[in-house]
């Protein structure tokens, strides 16, 4: 491991448990578009991949975004990490790029990350890494088409939205080829998979198998909220998650201390602020903030 690497998972709270309590991270809703549709996602809300349930943030322009870190960071300093998960598909946005390279020029210290469900990952890695992002979520539901098929009902790329066949055979080479691309360019990666009872558990120790055998860092196993099509779907148990995770776990590490973020969370995990909170906490200040919320 290069030093530049040690130094991103030692002070990224989503790769390291122990920097979870020490470091916060700072996200920004730049990205409202998405180009696929998965059967669990209410596109009313924030992206389901990353974000947590039932949750709207208020987008924001690039330059809106520019100002909030460069805000917050005049007086948090735990703050290490500027994620975009959303509340669409950041790769989807060309915003995105906007936000990130603003922030970049500024701020270089801070390590730039962003989710993506990896259907554009091939078509914008050169970007990301030229903004100067650091780290990376896909979202790996599947590794055949048969179980995609069951998991996404559309997929659009350049322009069109293709036969769902085609879409997610399209998806499942774009993710697993963007993955072995991004990590070969020196990303640190997290791959994320939604745990879809009665759909993918069959495919999830593989997907295990395959992230961890191409060198991605870290696997989050994320409960299904069910929603949408799959609101008949019960939500995996903390026993099934456990299991789940100990059988995957000897493939690739597992995370265990997702608190599933909002797109417009700030602060250390499990102590966020949203946007409207954070206003409030400017207005009132530290000590005021405390006593009032
Ligand atoms: S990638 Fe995210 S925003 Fe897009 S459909 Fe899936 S869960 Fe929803």
């Amino acid at each position: 491991m290069t030093t530049k690497e040690h130094y991103i998972i030692t002070n990224h709270p989503c790769f390291n448990e122990s920097a979870h309590h020490k470091f916060g991270r700072l996200h920004l809703p730049v990205a409202p578009a998405c180009n696929i549709q998965c059967r669990y996602c209410i596109r009313k809300y924030d992206c389901s991949n990353e974000s947590r349930p039932g949750v709207t943030s208020k987008v924001l322009t690039p330059y809106e975004a520019y100002e909030r870190v460069k805000h917050i960071s005049g007086r948090d300093n735990h703050i290490s990490v500027i994620g975009i998960a959303g509340p669409g598909d950041p790769l989807a946005n060309e915003a995105t790029f906007e936000t990130l390279e603003l922030i970049n020029k500024e701020f270089p210290e801070l390590i730039l990350c962003l989710s993506t469900n990896g259907l554009l990952l091939i078509d914008k890695l050169k970007d990301l890494l030229r903004v100067g992002v650091k780290s990376l979520t896909i979202t790996i539901n599947a590794v055949t088409t048969e179980t995609a098929e069951k998991i996404y009902s559309k997929v659009c790329y350049s322009g069109y939205c293709l036969d769902n066949h085609e879409g997610v055979r399209l998806l499942l080479k774009n993710q697993w080829t963007g993955l072995t691309l991004a990590i070969e360019a020196g990303l640190i990666v997290k791959v994320n998979t939604v745990y879809i009872p009665g759909i993918n558990d069959g495919e999830i120790p593989l997907i295990a198998h395959d992230a961890g055998k191409a060198g991605a860092n870290i696997m989050n196993i994320i409960p299904l909220y069910p929603q949408a099509e799959f609101i008949h779907i019960e939500r995996p148990s903390h026993e099934m998650l456990n299991n789940m995770r100990a059988i995957s776990r000897q493939y690739i590490p597992q995370m265990t201390h997702c608190r599933q973020c909002r797109a417009d969370a700030l602060g250390v995990l499990g102590e966020d602020r949203d946007m409207e909170t954070e206003m409030l906490y400017s207005i009132l200040g530290e000590e005021q903030y405390d006593r009032v919320c």
